[in-house]
């Protein structure tokens, strides 16, 4: 049911804004795995026509976070903030991308930013799904993480629930609340959310015994740090990251949704199909090219020219 709901507001979103979406990604610092937020959505900032030309891909975190600048080439060896092997596989996948350029000096080789990392990410908005109110789950926690740590501009809880005054109540204040209706994709703000302080300290309760919680105080910087890798990740991920079902009955709607014409319903492919599903009859999945779709429903650009400064900067780096 969550992922159902989940697609049906990603994809009405994606209709109805300008935002980049992308479903489960990483909301916490300290403790990254310890939150995920359902969508996680950037709205394009002054600078988004200058991100997507660079790349459709994620540029690499430690690539933006290095010492590699557009001026002068420096050793990618001592650029890089990790071992060495890894170094190497940022560094190449920052070529491979066109975010940097390879420079040979004495049969060595330096690299140099393409272009200046853009100032793209207008607001980060995290939504928490939760079609049944009646079935909170961790809830609570979830937002209060949320609210307490602020690497969201905005926090939203999404339900297919009637919301009750009692709902509201429970919820952090500055949380906002959408209504939804997957099926007929009626959306009601029941509740603005408000904004939080991004760029100062956050609090991150680290773990939650009965009678005990301990934090970390995580700073402005790593906060920074963190939404430019959400937003660069919803960037090059979007939300429509499964495989389609290879079952005859598998269908594809519109936006590009996976769909069973034997149940006649959105469905996980993950979770629904396969050879436990009664209905399933092995066959090629549904050939469509789900990356072209998202080009032509969003503000992504699936295929930029890239940026290259200067013909040293052509081929990999190796
Ligand atoms: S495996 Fe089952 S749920 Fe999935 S498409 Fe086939 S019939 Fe539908």
């Amino acid at each position: 049911m969550e992922f159902r709901f989940e697609l049906a507001l990603a994809a009405h979103l994606e209709a109805t804004t300008d935002w980049l979406i992308a479903r489960q990604l990483g909301g916490a610092v300290a403790n990254p795995g310890s939150r995920i937020m359902d969508l996680c959505c950037v709205r394009p900032g002054a600078e988004f026509e200058e991100r997507t030309a660079i790349t459709s891909h994620t540029i690499p975190p430690l690539a933006i976070e290095s010492d590699v600048g557009a001026g002068a080439a420096t050793d990618w060896r001592t650029a890089v903030d990790c071992s060495t092997e890894h170094a190497r596989s940022v560094v190449d996948r920052a070529v491979d991308c066109g975010f940097f350029e390879v420079e040979r000096r004495n049969g060595r080789r330096y690299v140099r930013q393409t272009t200046r990392y853009p100032d793209w990410i207008g607001s980060l908005v995290g939504i928490e799904n939760k079609p049944d109110l009646d079935r909170p789950g961790d809830l609570d926690r979830q937002l209060r993480v949320d609210i307490a740590l602020g690497l969201f501009d905005e926090v939203i809880l999404a339900t297919e629930s009637y919301v009750t005054r009692a709902h509201l109540n429970r919820l952090p204040e500055p949380v906002g609340v959408w209504r939804f209706d997957p099926d007929s994709d009626e959306m009601k703000i029941v509740r603005e959310p408000t904004p939080l302080s991004t760029d100062e300290p956050g609090i991150e309760p680290t773990n939650a015994e009965p009678l005990r919680t301990d934090i970390a105080v995580v700073d402005a910087e790593a906060k920074a740090r963190k939404r430019r890798r959400i937003a660069e990740r919803a960037y090059g991920k979007g939300w429509r990251s499964y495989d389609l079902p290879a079952c005859e009955h598998a269908e594809v709607t519109d936006d590009g949704r996976p769909y069973c014409g034997f149940y006649d319903r959105v469905v996980d492919p993950a979770t629904d199909c396969g050879e436990s599903c009664s209905g399933y009859e092995p066959s090629e999945p549904p050939e469509i090219d789900l990356e072209q779709l998202r080009a032509e429903r969003s503000p992504w650009v699936a295929d930029p020219d890239g940026i290259t400064r200067s013909q040293s900067g052509l081929g990999r780096f190796q």
